[in-house]
């Protein structure tokens, strides 16, 4: 099943990835640069914790992985080719 984004042409979602990402709220500090990097607004603070809000948007970019100072992010690549499309490659 897949999904074109309205408001970004080329783009397209596929469905059924799985919870490919997690934050481990023990590492996490709250620091929000999960947040701020995010151009999906996948992640939210919550009581001083990051937490995956939504995935829908998520562009599989790794970037919120990259930029965690405490290694709180667990991200693995989903499988099958589900995920993120676009018409370029
Ligand atoms: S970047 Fe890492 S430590 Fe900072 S809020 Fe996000 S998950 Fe937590
Ligand atoms: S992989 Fe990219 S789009 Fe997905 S949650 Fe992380 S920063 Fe956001």
């Amino acid at each position: 099943m897949a999904g074109r984004c309205e408001d970004i042409p080329g783009v397209e979602w596929v469905k059924g990835t799985g919870e490919f990402i997690r934050v481990v709220p023990e590492l996490c500090d709250g620091c929000a640069r999960c947040v701020r990097v995010c151009l999906g607004d996948c992640y939210e603070i919550s009581a001083k914790k990051a937490l995956v809000r939504s995935l829908e948007r998520c562009m599989k970019c790794a970037a919120c992985w990259y930029v965690c100072p405490r290694d709180a992010i667990v991200f693995s690549w989903p499988r099958g080719g589900t995920g993120f499309r676009t018409d370029w490659g």
